[in-house]
Order: structure tokens, then C-alpha cells, then sequence
């Protein structure tokens, strides 16, 4: 080892035994340095060239000292002292202070870490230049180590603590802050051991803690939801509900509510993992469900609306009275935002007045029952015009089963309305046009029909014979708007020649739809300064005008104009005012063809009633010379003569006969028959027209059952006819049958006379008109029964005329009876 020469003075670090041995007693200096095992000691050059090297140096740093030596001693500095040239800089502190004092990592030969700590001193010669440097060194990496590992103990501990507390914090903010419901109930009585504040507020602020779940909400008992929470004891297994309801005592007042949860229920365990809890877990999704069932509704709502066109949604809290009107809503009552409040009461105003108490009654019940409201009725907007509504509302009740609200909607059905009325009204006319064949007064009725409720005028003009316009129906609620709309029409009476209005419609045949007559319109019309101011005050809203045609010629036009009501008319309106128009055309057709056959009867009844009784003179003279003739020629005995004469004679007898039928018919027809009433022995005038009968000589034998005994007031003659005229033709119609049989029967107030055959009998369907005049079953060109069919007719007459009834029966193929009862004396 190089000897050196320290010259720096001792310090207060290093005692000056320990300078004397360290630097002044060179021998027992090597040889103490060298016997110091727990100390590197070792010397460098000014570069730091390693020069001397202590047996201490090599126990620390693993280096022999001839390996060593020659090495700078930066080798033992670790590479990041390295970088932060901590070499040079202990160096150069050691040259400034006299010494340099560290403690740092160092590496060892094998390259493991001491922690050394150690003092630098520079060696300075004779003359005081520094040549070098001594490190003197001792491990401490032992105590570097446990105060490391003290330290990271510390810091972790440190740490630890600081993460516990954190999670203190969190678990308490989480637990209390949680939107979440938390409660443990532990025990098998399921006592309530935590439950943070906001389950506390849902269930309305109660103090629960300590008692058992039953005690603690006894609301929710038969609710499921105990049993549930029991379960999950039972079993140990998680139980978890999805939009759970559950009615709820939000107030703690015993009000229910309903209310919806996710929920999850775990079981609780100890530290032998035996259950001795439940965790309740839950969020409250009211709100999400309750607007999601909204939605749902809404989009029913709107789905209906979407099917049925105009529809307005409305809600009706029937507690505070609060209505939602929605913009449709409102739209469908013709009103505006700014016009209507929120009161519920507000749409009952607009109730048409026949309509109000029924539908408020309507309402009533619904609102009490909480049955639906399904209703229709009109309203009135504001504009005055009628409109129909159908409401199809439900009942919302709240969770004690009271009705709460209504939703619902309004459907404008005018046009459903309307077209329903517009068919009824045709219906109606339709019945009113059949039903006469005066077709004056028919159009006048169904002109009334259509005021008001289609039209709040109504008129129908025709062309007469001279080709003019003449009004022959006006219909008008009001009688004295009619006179005076007459007298208008008188002042400026239509010309065929107009170019607008009912002479344009009946010159083209093509209807006129007005469905919103404006000012221009009624200016452009107006003949003159008054007229114009007449038609302005009436206020016209709408018109039709529609022809009555008859094979392409119109003949007239019915004029419908709305004013009052407001009503405006469609394409659909005037397709039913045309069809009224064509079924009126119907009527006035047949009402002519009526007239016309009316006529031809007028005409025939004038030829009958004349014709008979011009030929009534003459056939009397006829019969008379014939009488005379067959006289003559039974006294020259020509028989022969006598024969045809007599054959003659039973001819002019029919003749006779049909002469005085027609004449009869006539007198009927002119109310002129006259009877020659007497009173009478009825049993006898029958057995006397009976032995007439006989004496033609017949096939048939006349049988004659009963007796009347009554005395009877009337005219002998003509009910013997009548009797003549019933067997004649029981005779005539039983060709193949040998007898009549004539049955007389009384009551006290009663003669009844039945006479019947065993013959053709007559068919079901021609019985009720074998009564009226010139009425045959068989045709006349049927020559099995000849007749004229005016026997039956003057029989009935007369019985009638008598206050007598008259009727028949009959069989098909067995024969017919004939009846007639007369008032006794
Ligand atoms: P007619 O001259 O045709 O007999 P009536 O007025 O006496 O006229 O009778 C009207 C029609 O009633 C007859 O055409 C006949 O078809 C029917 N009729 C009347 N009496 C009988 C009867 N006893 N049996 C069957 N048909 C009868």
C-alpha cells in the first residue's frame, strides 16, 4: 500500500484517535486498516484510479486486490449515479470540503447491492497537491434493507388504511346516497337491521329498524312479496323481479299506490356461510313503466285515429276537474287555444240542446261506475253550425278502485251523420212519393220532410203547359218566410231563359252544387238593388239544385239551400238529392199514367151509363113484341114458330138482365142507386126467389136449410137479386154438382144467408177481388163461364148499402159459399 501523508485536521466527525489511526501511524495504520473487516478502505489516484485495497474493501465489495487495483473506482457506482456523474461530483466535493460524505447504492463484483455509506478524502503530498483520494466505507445494507422494508411496510399500510377508509366512505355515500333501495332483514323473523333513506322515504318516513319485516309494512301482506323474501332464506338462492308491482304506502297514510321495481333478493350469509339474512336490492321504475303504458296508449290512440280519420284525443282528471285538450281536440269543437280554459266542464257547452241532458247523464254514470263512455251526440261550433261527435272513452282508476280519469277520444262523425240522415230522408220521401197518386201534394210533403233536416229551404218547380216556371212546392220552417218568399218570387218571377239557377238545371239536365255560396255569388245573381239586399239578409250558406226528368226532358227541378243551419253541401248530398229527384220524376210519371187510365174509367162509366140507357127503351119494346108474336103464333099453331120465339125470348131476358146490371153499375158509380125499402118476411122472399129458380128448370135441385123468422127493412127487389145473382152463380160455376144448398141462420140482431156449391171453387189469391167491378178469375177469352164480371160487384154494393157484411170461402176443386148478413127490423 502507498504510503500517504493526510493533512486535512481532525473534525468533529472523526475523533482524533481515529485520525491518528487512520492516518498518522503508517504501519499500524496498514495493519489496523486491514484488520478492519467491517470497513472498505481503500485509496485512489486524482482520476480515481483504484491504488490500495483493505482486506474490509474485499469482504464488502467481493473485489481481491489484485483484480481491483488499477480499476477506477467508479466501477462500484451504480448506472444511474453513473449518469448523474455522482463519481466526479464526490470527488470534487471531497476536493472542495476536505471530504465528501455519502451514502449510496453500490455494486458489487457480483452485482448485487450494498448500501454503503462512507467519507471521502482527498491525499495531498509534501506540498500539499492533491494525489489522490481515500474512501473509507461501511456496509450498512442490512439497516438500509429493514428500513426499507419498514418504510414500504408503512406506506402500504399507509395505503391500505387510506383505501379502507375509502371504501368506508363509499359503501356509506353508496348506502346512503344509493338511488337504489337497500334493506338486510336478518333472522328467520326477518328483522329489519339496515335500510337506507331512500327505501325509508318510499315507505313514507317509518321507523322500522329493529322490527320485523311483517310489523314493519304490513300494507304489503298478500302481496307476494314476503313470501318471496321467506323463500330466499329457505333456499339460499337469489330471487330477482322485473318491473315488479307492488301497491305502496307512499304517504304512511293508508293510501295504496301502485308501484313498479327491479328487484333482487339475496341471501345474506354468516362466516359459516349459513343464511341468516335477506339483502333487498331494488330501484323503483315507475316512472318508465307508467310512460311506457302511456306511450302504449298513445299509440293505440293514435292507431285509432289513423283508422277512423278525424279524431281528437283528450284526459279528464276527474278530481280536479282538468281537461287536456289536444290541438285536434279542439279543432274537432272549432275552437281555438286562447278561446277554451282547462276545465273539464268546457266541451259540455257545445252540447246541441237536445242533446245535453241525455249525454251529461251519459257521463255521470260513467264517471261514478267507471264503466267506458261509448256515446254520441252533436255539437255546436261556434260558427253555429251542427257537427256529430262519438266519444269512446275509458276510466283510469287509482289503486283503490276509484275512478281517477277519462281518456279518450272524439271521432267527428258529421259525415257518417249526414249520410245516414240523407238515406233516411230518401227513405222516407220515397215512401211519401208511393204513397199518393196527387202528385201536388206529394211533392209538397216531401219538400216539409226535408226542412230542416236537410234543407232550410226547400222548393220544387215544374214546367207548365205554357212552358213557364211555376213553383209548385215551398217548404220553410218558418210560415212566414214562405209568404214572404213568394212575394219576392212574384216580383221577380224566373224566366226559362236565365242563365243560372233552376232554368239553367232544367235547360241542361245537369245539377247545380253550391257548397259555399259567397257575396260575388249572390251579386252575380240578383236581378236588382232590392234583390240583392233580400238574398244578403237571408244569408245564404249552400245549395243544390237538382232536374226531374222523364225520358231526357226535364220537366221541373227541386232547389235545396241551407241558410240558418249552416249545413254545407257535398258531391255525397247531391248524389242523394238527384236520386230523390229521379224517384219524384217516378212519381209524377205514374200520378199521370194514374190520371190517364182515372180518365179512360170517366170515359167508359159515361158510354156504360149512357149505352144502357138508350138500349133499356127499345129492348123493352122488343121484349114486348116477341111476347106478342109467340101469343099469335100459339094461336095459328105454328109450332115451330113458338119455339124460337121462346128461344128469344130467354135471350132478350140476359139481355135484359146485362142492360140493367151495366145501369145498376152505373148508378153505383154515381151514387145514385135507390132502394125501396119496406119491411119485409125474409124466410119468404127467400123460398120465393128459390121457386123462381126451380121454375127455369134446372139440373141442380136448390135445397133450403133453416130459418131466419125475421122481419128484415130493405128493398125485397134488389136483395132477391142479390140472393138470384149468388145462386145463378153457384149453378153456373158446379157444372158437374146436382145441388145448391141455400142455409138460413139469425142471431138477435141478424139474418145470415149461405148459399153453396159443390163446384170449381175459386183460387186463394183472386178471393178479395172477385168483389170489385168487371174482376173475372177466368179472362174473357175463356168460354167455359161467360160473364162480365159485374154480378158479384152490384151484389156486394148492394148488401152494403144495406149495412149488411158480405164474404166468401172456398176450396179449389170443392166448391164455394157465399154469405151475406143483414141488420134484422
Ligand atoms: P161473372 O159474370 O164473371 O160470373 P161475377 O161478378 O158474378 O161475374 O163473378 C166474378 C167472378 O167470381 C167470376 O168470374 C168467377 O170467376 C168467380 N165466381 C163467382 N161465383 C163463383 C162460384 N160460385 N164458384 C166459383 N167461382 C165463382
Amino acid at each position: 500500500m502507498t504510503k500517504l501523508k493526510h493533512t486535512s485536521s481532525p473534525s468533529e466527525k472523526l475523533s482524533t484517535a481515529e485520525y491518528n489511526v487512520l492516518f498518522n501511524k503508517e504501519d499500524f495504520f496498514q495493519q489496523v486498516i486491514d484488520s478492519i473487516e467491517d470497513y472498505a478502505v481503500f485509496t485512489t489516484d486524482v482520476d480515481g484510479n483504484i491504488g490500495s485495497w483493505n482486506t474490509g474493501a474485499q469482504r464488502l465489495l467481493y473485489y481481491n486486490e489484485k483484480e481491483i487495483i488499477g480499476q477506477n473506482a467508479s466501477i462500484f457506482f451504480t448506472p444511474e449515479d453513473i449518469m448523474l456523474k455522482a463519481h466526479e461530483k464526490e470527488l470534487s466535493t471531497a476536493i472542495r470540503d476536505g471530504r465528501a460524505k455519502d451514502e449510496r447504492w453500490h455494486v458489487r463484483k457480483d452485482r448485487s447491492r450494498l448500501w454503503g455509506s462512507g467519507l471521502v478524502f482527498p491525499l495531498k503530498d509534501d506540498d500539499d497537491k492533491i494525489i489522490g483520494f481515500t474512501k473509507i466505507m461501511r456496509d450498512l445494507t442490512f439497516r438500509k434493507l429493514v428500513e426499507e422494508e419498514k418504510s414500504s411496510l408503512h406506506s402500504r399500510e399507509q395505503r391500505v388504511f387510506a383505501q379502507v377508509e375509502a371504501e368506508r366512505k363509499r359503501l356509506q355515500s353508496l348506502f346512503t346516497q344509493a338511488p337504489a333501495l337497500i334493506a338486510i332483514l336478518k333472522g328467520d323473523d326477518f328483522i329489519v337491521e339496515l335500510f337506507n333513506p331512500l327505501f325509508r322515504k318510499l315507505l313514507g318516513n317509518r321507523s322500522v329498524i329493529g322490527k320485523p319485516m311483517r310489523k314493519a309494512w304490513p300494507e304489503l301482506r298478500k302481496q307476494g312479496m314476503f313470501e318471496l323474501i321467506e323463500n330466499v332464506f329457505k333456499t339460499g338462492k337469489s330471487e330477482f323481479r322485473y318491473e315488479y308491482l307492488v301497491r305502496i304506502d307512499r304517504r304512511n297514510n293508508g293510501v295504496l299506490e301502485d308501484a313498479y321495481f327491479n328487484f333482487v333478493f339475496a341471501p345474506s350469509k354468516n362466516e359459516h356461510e349459513i343464511v341468516d339474512g335477506v339483502l333487498v336490492f331494488g330501484f323503483e321504475v315507475t316512472d318508465q313503466v307508467v310512460s311506457r303504458q302511456r306511450l302504449k296508449i298513445s299509440e293505440d290512440r293514435l292507431q285509432l285515429a289513423q283508422k277512423t280519420g278525424r279524431v281528437g284525443t283528450f284526459e279528464w282528471d276527474l278530481r280536479s276537474g282538468k281537461m287536456l285538450w289536444t290541438p285536434e281536440l279542439l279543432s274537432l269543437y272549432g275552437i281555438e287555444t286562447s278561446t277554451v280554459d282547462e276545465n273539464g266542464y268546457e266541451w259540455q257547452k257545445f252540447l246541441h240542446p237536445d242533446d245535453i241532458d241525455r249525454v251529461q247523464k251519459e257521463a255521470r254514470h260513467c264517471a261514478k261506475t267507471g264503466e267506458s263512455f261509448n256515446s254520441e251526440f252533436r255539437i255546436i261550433w261556434p260558427d253555429q253550425s251542427v257537427h256529430y261527435l262519438s266519444v269512446r272513452a275509458q276510466i283510469i282508476k287509482n289503486t283503490k278502485g276509484k275512478p281517477e280519469r277519462m281518456v279518450g277520444v272524439n271521432i267527428d262523425i258529421t259525415e257518417r251523420k249526414t249520410i245516414e240522415k240523407n238515406l233516411e230522408f230518401l227513405t222516407e220521401a220515397s215512401k211519401l212519393l208511393s204513397s199518393s197518386l196527387d202528385y201536388q201534394t206529394t211533392l209538397n210533403n216531401v219538400a216539409m220532410l226535408a226542412v230542416p233536416e236537410i234543407a232550410d229551404w226547400c222548393t220544387v218547380d215544374l214546367i207548365n203547359k205554357k212552358n213557364e216556371l211555376e213553383q209548385v212546392t215551398i217548404a220553410h220552417k218558418d210560415p212566414q218566410k214562405i209568404a214572404w218568399a213568394k212575394e219576392l218570387r212574384s216580383e221577380n218571377p224566373p224566366n226559362m231563359n236565365d242563365t243560372t239557377g233552376v232554368a239553367q238545371v232544367i235547360r241542361t239536365g245537369k245539377s247545380l252544387l253550391y257548397p259555399h255560396i259567397t257575396d260575388e255569388m249572390l251579386t252575380a245573381a240578383a236581378k236588382s238593388k232590392k234583390q240583392l239586399k233580400l238574398m244578403r239578409e237571408i244569408g245564404f250558406t249552400s245549395a243544390m239544385i237538382v232536374p226531374i226528368c222523364r225520358e231526357k226532358k226535364c220537366i221541373g227541378a227541386i232547389t235545396f239551400v241551407t241558410t240558418e243551419t249552416r249545413r254545407r253541401y257535398n258531391e255525397t248530398d247531391l248524389a242523394m238529392a238527384e236520386e230523390l229527384a229521379s224517384r219524384a220524376s217516378l212519381a209524377i210519371e205514374n200520378a199521370r199514367l194514374y190520371k190517364g187510365s182515372q180518365d179512360a174509367i170517366a170515359l167508359r162509366d159515361d158510354f156504360i151509363s149512357v149505352a144502357s140507357h138508350e138500349l133499356k127503351t127499345p129492348i123493352t119494346s122488343v121484349k114486348m113484341f116477341t111476347h106478342v108474336l109467340t101469343q099469335h103464333s100459339q094461336q095459328i099453331g105454328d109450332k115451330k114458330a113458338v119455339s124460337h120465339l121462346t128461344k128469344m125470348d130467354k135471350q132478350i131476358n140476359k139481355l135484359t138482365e146485362l142492360i140493367y146490371n151495366l145501369l145498376d153499375i152505373s148508378k153505383i158509380q154515381a151514387g145514385r142507386i135507390e132502394f125501396k125499402k119496406k119491411v119485409f118476411d125474409f124466410d119468404n122472399l127467400i123460398a120465393e126467389t128459390v121457386d123462381m129458380f126451380e121454375s127455369y128448370g134446372h139440373k141442380h135441385k136448390i135445397e133450403v136449410k133453416g130459418k131466419t123468422g125475421k122481419m128484415v127493412y130493405g128493398d125485397d127487389d134488389r136483395i132477391s137479386q142479390v140472393i138470384s145473382n149468388l145462386i145463378a152463380n153457384a149453378i153456373k160455376y158446379s157444372p158437374r154438382a146436382e145441388h145448391v144448398v141455400v142455409k138460413l141462420s139469425s142471431t138477435d140482431n141478424h139474418v145470415k144467408v149461405k148459399v153453396t156449391d159443390f163446384g170449381i171453387g175459386i183460387p186463394k189469391e183472386h178471393l178479395e177481388r172477385i168483389f170489385e167491378r168487371f174482376y173475372r178469375v177466368y179472362d174473357e177469352t175463356d168460354k167455359t163461364f161467360p160473364g162480365l164480371g159485374i154480378g158479384l160487384y152490384i151484389a156486394s154494393e148492394i148488401i152494403r148499402r144495406h149495412n149488411g157484411t158480405f164474404g166468401v170461402e172456398s176450396d179449389i176443386g170443392k166448391g164455394s159459399t157465399f154469405y151475406f148478413t143483414l141488420p134484422v127490423q
